[in-house]
C-alpha cells in the first residue's frame, strides 16, 4: 500500500529493490485514476512525462542512490510554474498556460530526481480558504467530502492525505499551506519570507508570498525544505543567510526550548476541540522538558484588517497583466477595439472573487485613500511584527491554533466573503510579519476530523519548528493516517 509511504520508506524500498520507480508512480496513479474524481485535488496529471521519468531511474538504478530525491513522487500546487506542463492558477485566465520554464523551487526538485506527477487543485490566484474559488471546481476533505479541506492549497493537502501523492508543495500568502494541512490533517510549513525563491511562483501579494513543504511526517517536510531553500539570483527577496540541516538537526534536544502561550490567540471564540487539543500539545511538551510561558502580541486582532487591504492591493498592480496580450486567455470584443478587449477578457476570465479583490485593492491604493488604508495598514503591520520580535525575547516558538474552527461544510462560507477572510485570524499575523509557521497534526476529533496546532519561530528558525514538530509526534508516536474513501 503506498498511500501511507513517506520519503523514508520509499527510498529505502526503491534502494533495496523491493520495488521499480515505474512500480511506485503507477500506483499512485492507480490511486488517483480511483480517488481524484472524488476528491478533485488534481487540474492536470502528467502522467506520460512522470513515467518516462521514472523510466531513465530504472535503467540506471545507480541514479536513484545519487540523488536525494532520486524516484519520489510529488504533487505541485497549480501557481508554480513547470516547463512543459499547465499552470493554470485555479483560473480560466491561465486555463491553456503551458509555462516555458520551470519555477526554482520546481527546478531544484527535479534536479534532486523529484518526478512531478500532477497540478493540485487550489483557489484562483491562492485567492481563498477552502479551495471552492477554483475555476476548475471544488476540492473534498478526505477525511468528509461534504467539507472543504481548506485553501488555498487545498488540493494538495487533499492529495497528500488521501495518500494519491507523497508530498507536495503548496504556497502561502496568508495561511494557504497551514490552514488547509492543518483541515486535512497533514503537516504543512510556511518558511520565513526570503527562505524559498518565489521566481516562477504566480504573484499574488508579493510582500507576503511563500512556497513550502506538505507531507504526511515531519520528516518529510524538512526534506523538501532542505532542497528547496536557499537564494536564488532570479529572486532578489531570497536571502543569502545560509540554510540550516534541517533533516541532520531534526532528532536535536529541545528540552532547554521555551514555548509561549499568546494571550490573543485564546481570548476568542475556539472550538472547545481544538482549544482542548492545544492544551493537551502544552501539557506533551511540558512533559518532554519544554518550558512555557504566557506571552502577549497586543495588535494580533488587526492581522485580518491589515492583511485584507495589504494582500488585495498588491494582488491588484499584480493582476494588471493578464490583460488578454501576454498571457492565457483572449477574449473576443463584440467590436475591434482594445479596451474592450482588455475588459471582456477579464471579465470573462476572472472569478467573482479575484474580481473582488481586484476592486478592493484599486481601491485602497487610489489617490485620496493610499493614506488611509494602505499606509495605515503598512504601519499597523509593523506593529505586528514588533510583536513577534518582542515574544520571540520570551520564547523560542509560539503555541497557536490554526484556525477557530473545524472544517466548514461545502457552501457554507463561500457567499460571504467576510466569515471566510475571519478563518485566517491566526495565520495572518506571521505572513504580515514574515515569520515561519507550521501545522502540526495530533489527532482525530470526535467526529473523525484531524485537528492540530500551530507553532511559529523567529525569522529563519525553520528548524526550531521542525525539532518541536518532531518531537511532538516522536512522543506521542505519531503516525499519520489515511482515511478510508
Ligand atoms: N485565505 C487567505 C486569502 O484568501 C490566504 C490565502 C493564501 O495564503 N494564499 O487571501
Amino acid at each position: 500500500m503506498v498511500a501511507k509511504l513517506g520519503i523514508k520508506e520509499l527510498r529505502k524500498g526503491l534502494l533495496k529493490g523491493e520495488f521499480t520507480v515505474r512500480e511506485i508512480v503507477e500506483s499512485y496513479f492507480e490511486r488517483i485514476e480511483r480517488l481524484n474524481p472524488r476528491i478533485n485535488a488534481f487540474i492536470t496529471v502528467s502522467r506520460d512525462m512522470a513515467i518516462e521519468q521514472a523510466l531513465k531511474f530504472d535503467e540506471n538504478p545507480h541514479s536513484i542512490r545519487e540523488k536525494p530525491l532520486g524516484g519520489v513522487p510529488i504533487a505541485i500546487k497549480d501557481c508554480l510554474c513547470t516547463q512543459g506542463i499547465k499552470t493554470t492558477c485555479g483560473s480560466k485566465i491561465l486555463q491553456n498556460f503551458v509555462p516555458p520554464y520551470d519555477a526554482t523551487c520546481v527546478k531544484r526538485l527535479k534536479e534532486a530526481g523529484a518526478i512531478i506527477v500532477g497540478k493540485t487543485n487550489m483557489d484562483e490566484f491562492a485567492m481563498g480558504s477552502s479551495t471552492e474559488h477554483s475555476a476548475f471546481g471544488p476540492t473534498r476533505n478526505p477525511w468528509d467530502i461534504e467539507r472543504v479541506p481548506g485553501g488555498s492549497s487545498g488540493g494538495s493537502a487533499a492529495a497528500v492525505a488521501s495518500g494519491m501523492v507523497p508530498v507536495a508543495l503548496g504556497t502561502d500568502t496568508g495561511g494557504s499551506i497551514r490552514q488547509p494541512a492543518s483541515f486535512c490533517g497533514i503537516v504543512g510549513l510556511k518558511p520565513t519570507y526570503g527562505r524559498v525563491s518565489r521566481y516562477g511562483l504566480v504573484a499574488f501579494a508579493s510582500s507576503l508570498d511563500q512556497v513550502g513543504p506538505m507531507g504526511k511526517r515531519v520528516d518529510d517536510v524538512a526534506m523538501l525544505l532542505q532542497i528547496i531553500a536557499g537564494r536564488d539570483d532570479f529572486d532578489a527577496t531570497s536571502v543569502s543567510i545560509a540554510v540550516d540541516k534541517y533533516c541532520d538537526n531534526l532528532n536535536d534536544r529541545i528540552n532547554d526550548m521555551v514555548i509561549g502561550i499568546p494571550k490573543e490567540y485564546f481570548s476568542h471564540k475556539i472550538d472547545p476541540e481544538i482549544q482542548q487539543a492545544i492544551e493537551e500539545a502544552i501539557g506533551i511538551f511540558e512533559s518532554i522538558g519544554v518550558k512555557t510561558v504566557q506571552v502577549s502580541l497586543p495588535h494580533t486582532d488587526y492581522g485580518v484588517a491589515a492583511y485584507y487591504i495589504i494582500a488585495p492591493a498588491e494582488a491588484s498592480s499584480n493582476l494588471e497583466r493578464y490583460d488578454g496580450v501576454k498571457y492565457g486567455l483572449r477574449s473576443n470584443p463584440d467590436k475591434a477595439d482594445l479596451t474592450e478587449m482588455y475588459l471582456k477578457t477579464r471579465a470573462e476570465g476572472f472569478g467573482p472573487e479575484v474580481k473582488r479583490r481586484i476592486m478592493l485593492g484599486t481601491y485602497v491604493l487610489s489617490a485620496g485613500y493610499y493614506e488611509a488604508y494602505y499606509k495605515k495598514a503598512s504601519q499597523v503591520r509593523a506593529l505586528i511584527k514588533q510583536d513577534f520580535d518582542l515574544a520571540f525575547k520570551k520564547c523560542d516558538a509560539l503555541i497557536t491554533p490554526v484556525t477557530p474552527s473545524p472544517p466548514f461544510k461545502i457552501g457554507e462560507k463561500v457567499d460571504d466573503p467576510l466569515e471566510m477572510y475571519l478563518n485566517d485570524i491566526f495565520t495572518l499575523p506571521a505572513s504580515l510579519a514574515g515569520v515561519p509557521g507550521i501545522s502540526i497534526p495530533y489527532k482525530l476529533n470526535s467526529s473523525g476530523i484531524p485537528v492540530g496546532f500551530q507553532l511559529i519561530g523567529p525569522h529563519f528558525q525553520e528548524s526550531t519548528l521542525l525539532k518541536l514538530a518532531k518531537a511532538f509526534h516522536r512522543e506521542i508516536e505519531y503516525n499519520p493516517e489515511i482515511p478510508e474513501l
